[in-house]
């Protein structure tokens, strides 16, 4: 038996973890730059608040009724979900982590689920704060369907292929289904495919013909034959990417060069921390899409002669691209930096014969800026390159501080 484990309100709860009062409030957590709604609290979806809805679109409904905008918080978010996993991990043995907030679990057929459950629930919230909606299946499909129908109940959900079940599947719409999309939803519905059970009664071979082996195993899944089973290795990344967009452009050339800084400094920490190198980096830029400009798209492709996770390196590589396509005439909106073809770190790499000298390697210091800023905070310390100015950094004007994260930020307590 599969188990779907899921944080209600993810980004939300974990506000409310330090900040009690937003509890029975109405809260959205937006996007970088303060542009998008990406988090919603249950009071706020009441309000009809929609997922994704700009700032300015719903400023009317803020006001008249005191909606609480927080900007992203990610460092925050980050550090909980990893509490929340290492939770599981600490009392299962197959523990599949799905996303940020959701976890699947794998039990005996023969489980006591609405115990378990009710059992896991308070022990996640005891231990992070976070409440959860956990869902059982003999399926990965059918125990995220049961997910959604324990967040309405409050309570653990079981759904299996039987009839006993039939009236849930019935009610739910095929777009619930986990892997149907929103192309896939209107083409189902043109086959006259409205609910789960609609989906769950098709041939399989059907669904195989008319759309792909994906959709195939999902009618299977539905009738509790379990196709995907526990992923519990991750894959490794094939690509890193660091990449954002500006809260003003920037016209200035050192600026453009401290963010890209910036962003290799994160980028490199990230190959580090997940044991990989890079060979090939791509560097580029460009203009507002939403101004009346033509658009412009720099880009430089960088072909190291050999593998490197190396901060320095990184940063040395793409401020040289920046100031190969750098045009004083261009409002820059957005860059970023991406690191392709990455490379086992811990495996030899191959010398190349006759090569120069290297440059200064320095993955001695790269390890105790790594040890200081996981101990104390992400960019505690930080390569000078990367400046001091945050000025042309994300708008964030509501972000709570980092409270797991940094000591600087650690929650204070008043008593009188
Ligand atoms: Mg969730």
């Amino acid at each position: 038996m599969f188990a779907l484990i899921d944080c209600n309100n993810f980004f939300v709860s974990c506000e409310r973890v330090f900040r009690p009062d937003l509890e029975h409030k109405p809260v959205v957590v937006l996007s970088s730059n303060d542009g998008c709604v990406i988090a919603r609290s249950n009071e706020a979806k009441l309000l009809g608040i929609p997922m994704s809805a700009p700032l300015f679109e719903i400023r009317h409904l803020v006001k008249a009724y005191g909606v609480e905008t927080l900007s992203c918080n990610f460092e925050l978010y980050g550090d909980m979900s990893h509490r929340v996993m290492n939770v599981l991990q600490q009392q299962y043995k197959n523990v599949e982590v799905y996303s940020i907030d959701e976890a699947f679990l794998m039990f005996d057929a023969n489980l006591d689920w609405a115990q378990e459950g009710e059992k896991l629930h308070r022990h996640i919230l005891q231990c992070t704060g976070i409440p959860t909606s956990i869902g059982f299946g003999p399926t990965k499909t059918l125990a995220k369907l049961a997910s959604i129908q324990a967040k309405a109940l409050g309570v653990p959900y079981y759904i299996d292929g039987t009839s006993s079940y039939h009236h849930t599947l019935k009610t739910t719409s095929v777009s619930k289904i986990w892997g149907i999309g929103a192309k896939l939803t209107k083409s189902l519905k043109q086959h006259g495919i409205y609910s789960a059970y609609d989906l769950m009664t098709i041939e399989p071979s059907w669904a195989r013909r008319n759309y792909n082996i994906i959709v195939e195993r999902i009618v299977q899944e539905l009738n509790g034959f379990s196709c995907m089973p526990l992923t519990l290795i991750q894959e490794p990344k094939k690509s890193i990417q660091i990449t954002r967009s500006f809260f003003k452009p920037i016209r200035d050339e050192e600026i453009l060069k401290q963010a890209i800084a910036r962003y290799g400094f994160r980028l490199s920490a990230k190959l580090r921390e997940v044991s990989q190198k890079t060979t090939t980096l791509f560097v580029y830029a460009q203009n507002s899409p939403f101004r009346n400009e033509t658009s412009v798209f720099h880009q430089r492709t960088i072909v190291l002669t050999e593998p490197t996770n190396s901060t320095s390196t990184i940063i040395g590589h793409a401020q040289e691209a920046i100031k190969y396509f750098f045009d004083p005439k261009v409002a820059y909106h957005k860059i970023g930096i991406m690191a392709v073809d990455l490379r086992d770190a811990t495996q030899p790499s191959t010398r190349v014969l006759f090569d120069k000298p290297k440059a200064l390697a320095r993955p001695d210091i790269d390890k105790v800026m790594d040890t200081l800023n996981k101990r104390f905070g992400l960019g505690t310390v930080r390569p000078l390159s990367c400046g001091e100015s945050i000025e042309w950094m994300n708008k964030r004007d509501n972000k709570t501080p980092a409270y797991t994260t940094n000591w600087k930020n650690l929650v204070q307590v008043k008593a009188k």
